[in-house]
């Protein structure tokens, strides 16, 4: 997005700001989409943690997407968008019975993640099919917190307790109608996936009816200008072809899904930013924004890189600085990052600002979240307002003790 374009919705809606392009993920939709052409099924079920907002998840249903929800919440804002309960993924990890009953009643399709809950629920719900998520014991993903398929993660039914399953569904006589993995975000090598999709073609082996398999999502995209990203089109070939073989052999044309969080949103976002304050100590120049690990926090909790553009003065000579938040702890966005000359009251842009970036933001150091706008075909439409003080206070109970 330009830089003009990006300074006047700085001045329209003020500082800090998420702004998303709906025509990136618009493409970033139909190049999955396409990349796939050679299957018969295909569905997207957008993981819906990466960027919430309801006006994105209609966007999705335009495209014909579903959902992936990890959350009962995440359901209902689902069908608050509009989506219809077989197009909601409910994939959670670790929740209660309760949360899963809301989720039955509601209508979701249900993905388990545990032998014992896999029982506690095929026996209060034989007739209702459930998939189940796979845990392949394979170490991939950009970095330790986001690798979740290996032998060590919380996440899924080790691929060794195949035996404990199909005992269980004898049992209870759920029909086991998907069989899931999700190893990890920021994968780059393509051959991780097709060794996944091995472990889980043997795995859908052990089931005669099921109706999808699904990979998940953690397609990798591009944080710097050089950093390589996965290559869509080329793991659309392969999967295509491996799947197509495997329905054959299989006997049945099952649905081939995925859950791209990242790879549909995270390019779309910008998140602008204004200087307060330029501060040369003795051997770096901070700039300090009106922001911090509350409003972006990825830098912090994953050392993520996010490209750093100083779009008030972008002919600027180039300095390093360290560009850090106001939130009293440490939270540095860059450092030593060459810049263009930042003077206080520029603005920034924070690029790859589309996933897991709002959906982060907390109220920490009682700060409000920001406002985020949308932009489709040279138009903005703000799709949440900023938050007030009063949004603060809301549901705050105040007790005075009588001392
Ligand atoms: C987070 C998540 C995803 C999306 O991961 P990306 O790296 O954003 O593509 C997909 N599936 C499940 C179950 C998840 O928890």
């Amino acid at each position: 997005m330009n830089k003009e374009y990006l300074i006047s919705l700085e001045q329209k809606y003020g500082s800090p700001l998420y702004v998303y392009d709906a025509e990136k993920i618009i493409s970033q939709y139909k190049r999955l989409e396409n990349a796939f052409s050679g299957v018969n099924n295909l569905k997207i079920n957008y993981a819906t943690k990466a960027l919430s907002n309801i006006s994105i998840l209609k966007l999705i249903k335009s495209l014909n997407g579903n959902l992936d929800c990890v959350s009962i919440q995440e359901v209902q804002l689902g069908l608050e968008a509009g989506f219809t309960p077989d197009q909601l993924c409910f994939t959670p990890s670790g929740v209660s019975m309760t949360e899963l009953d809301h989720a039955v009643s509601l209508g979701a399709k249900i993905t388990l993640d545990s032998l014992s809950v896999l029982e506690e629920f095929g026996s209060k719900y034989p007739n209702i099919p459930v998939s189940i998520r796979i845990n392949p014991h394979i170490m991939a993903g950009g970095n330790k917190k986001i690798s979740v398929g290996h032998v060590s993660s919380k996440f899924g039914i080790s691929k060794e307790h195949m035996p404990d399953v199909l005992e269980i569904i004898k049992q209870t006589g759920t029909r086991i109608d998907g069989v899931h993995m999700h190893t990890g975000s920021d994968i780059l090598d393509i051959d991780v996936f097709v060794r996944g999709a091995e472990v889980l073609f043997e795995i859908a082996r052990n089931f005669n009816d099921l109706d999808f398999i699904d990979f998940g999502g953690g397609f990798k995209v591009a944080y710097k200008e050089e950093d390589p990203s996965t290559d869509i089109e080329e793991f659309g070939k392969i999967m295509s072809d491996r799947f197509n073989e495997f329905c054959k052999d299989y006997g049945k044309d099952l649905a081939i899904e995925f859950e791209p969080g990242k790879l549909l949103v995270s390019e779309c976002g910008y998140f602008l930013a204004k200087v307060n304050v330029v501060k040369p100590n003795t051997n770096t120049i901070f700039a300090g924004i009106d922001s911090g690990l509350n409003h972006l926090l990825r830098p912090m909790y994953y050392d993520a890189y996010h490209h750093i553009d100083n779009i008030s003065n972008p002919l600027g000579n180039e300095k390093k600085y360290t560009v850090v938040g106001y939130i009293c702890e440490t939270d540095t966005f860059a450092k030593h990052r060459p810049i263009a000359e930042i003077r206080q009251g520029d603005v920034l842009s924070f690029k790859n600002a589309g996933a897991y970036c709002f959906s982060m933001a907390s109220n920490y150091n009682s700060r409000c979240r920001p406002a985020e706008v949308m932009v489709y075909k040279n138009k903005d439409y703000l799709i949440r307002e900023r938050e007030t003080f009063d949004d603060l206070l809301k549901h705050q109970i105040e007790v005075n003790l009588d001392l």
